[in-house]
């Protein structure tokens, strides 16, 4: 079946002002999820907006069924949040650790993950064990499966990088924890929208994601996937009236599904937003759009590899749409000034960013320009031209 880029460009009214290739960063949503968003605020603005959550109610539910089906969930499992990092925080520091278990976790880590893991281990005495990686650049599966064997309590993995095109090999991870018996959680904040995702063909017991990004949904949303064997079993760090019942002048009582990891107030409008951005995306299909992302970001790789002094640095054996590098004669900064003048927009991750990874390669910064399936081979070729100037 051939690609629908008419349609989706139609969808798409930013195309018409730039050439995005800052998916990863924050991508160019489709007017359905402006629409659910902006009529929100309107609704708010026209009838107050508590009475505009209670009309939307329906509407309010159906976010969670979509955002559970994107991933093969039941929508008891899934809490809305502000972002994937919370959504994180929320699951692995409610986690019962004990001093001295040990948390297994990868280069590619996000370096909020880290930081928040670097915490647990100052302040619950938990070890954190990084695990190389292979001869590909992905997570070394043997080098995981020596650590499990030592004991492990979680491993947490970054399905994508932020700052790099390499897959993990996710669903692998997933099953050798399943057979170590470890909680596996999974930072899916790039992969959510990019490719097709199951919580159950990837083994993962937490996933965290973000709207923003792939999945096109408004910037300030968020959600946070817990199986629901662990939800009883992860307490949240912070309660409140809508996580917890106040049960008695002494007692409260956390609710038993995984909105206990939200709080009461929220943004009702970014919330329909985010599950019109999953509607949208079940609707093109994560089978057809994920080729086109790999496809496109193949292509930009082989044409910057051609000019001079560029060095593309995506490892991995499988690829995302995520496509970094940097070249031996001009800054980095230089060079995604040259870009915007062109009208195309991208990023810089730093290696101070990405410790494990860019930063212990030596690299201290990289263009990163995310393809997604509504950017074009044209689009490609502007890129390509204002480097090449
Ligand atoms: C962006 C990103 C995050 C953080 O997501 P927020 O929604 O900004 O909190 C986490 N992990 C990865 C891999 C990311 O790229």
């Amino acid at each position: 079946m051939e690609f629908p880029i008419d349609r989706v460009r139609d969808d798409t009214p930013g195309v018409a002002n730039v050439a995005h290739f800052n998916n990863a960063g924050s991508s160019l949503p489709p007017s359905v999820v402006v629409e659910a968003t902006v009529g929100h605020i309107h609704r708010e603005a026209a009838i107050g907006g508590y009475e505009a959550a209670a009309e939307a109610s329906e509407r309010v539910d159906a976010v969670y069924t979509s955002l559970a089906k994107l991933i093969g969930a039941s929508a008891r499992e899934i809490a809305v949040v502000e972002n994937a990092t919370r959504a994180w925080d929320m699951a692995v520091y409610g986690f019962a650790f004990k001093p001295g278990d040990r948390v297994l976790t990868g280069r590619s880590e996000y370096s909020s993950n880290v930081i928040a893991l670097l915490q647990l281990k100052a302040t619950r005495g938990i070890e954190v064990v990084l695990i190389d990686d292979d001869e590909h650049g992905q997570i070394d599966l043997a080098g995981l499966e020596t650590e499990l064997a030592k004991g492990a309590t979680m491993v947490s993995l970054t399905h994508i990088p932020t700052s790099g095109g390499l897959v993990n090999p996710a669903a692998e991870v997933g099953q050798l924890c399943r057979a170590h018996d470890v909680c596996f959680v999974l930072d899916a904040c790039q992969s959510i929208g990019q490719m097709p995702l199951d919580v159950d063909t990837l083994c993962c017991d937490v996933l965290s994601a973000t709207g923003r990004k792939y999945l096109r949904g408004p910037r300030g949303t968020g959600f946070l996937y817990v199986r629901e064997e662990w939800i009883s079993r992860i307490t949240p760090p912070l309660l409140d009236n809508h996580a917890a019942t106040w049960t008695g002048p002494d007692s409260f009582e956390i609710r038993a599904d995984a909105k206990r990891f939200e709080n009461w107030e929220t943004n009702y409008a970014g919330k329909l937003g985010l599950g019109a951005a999953a509607d949208y995306a079940m609707e093109l299909g994560l089978a057809h759009t994920w080729p086109r992302v790999q496809q496109l970001a193949q292509e930009m790789r082989s044409r910057l590899a051609e000019i001079n002094g560029l060095r593309v640095v995506d490892k991995g054996r499988v690829k995302s749409g995520i496509v970094t590098f940097y070249s031996e004669a001009e800054a980095t900064g230089s060079l995604q000034k040259r870009l915007s003048e062109a009208g195309v927009n991208s990023s810089i991750s730093t290696g101070a960013g990405s410790v494990f990874d860019l930063g212990a390669r030596g690299i201290t910064n990289v263009i990163r320009a995310s393809a997604h399936y509504f950017n074009t081979r044209a689009e490609i070729d502007r890129l390509i031209e204002a480097l090449n100037n």
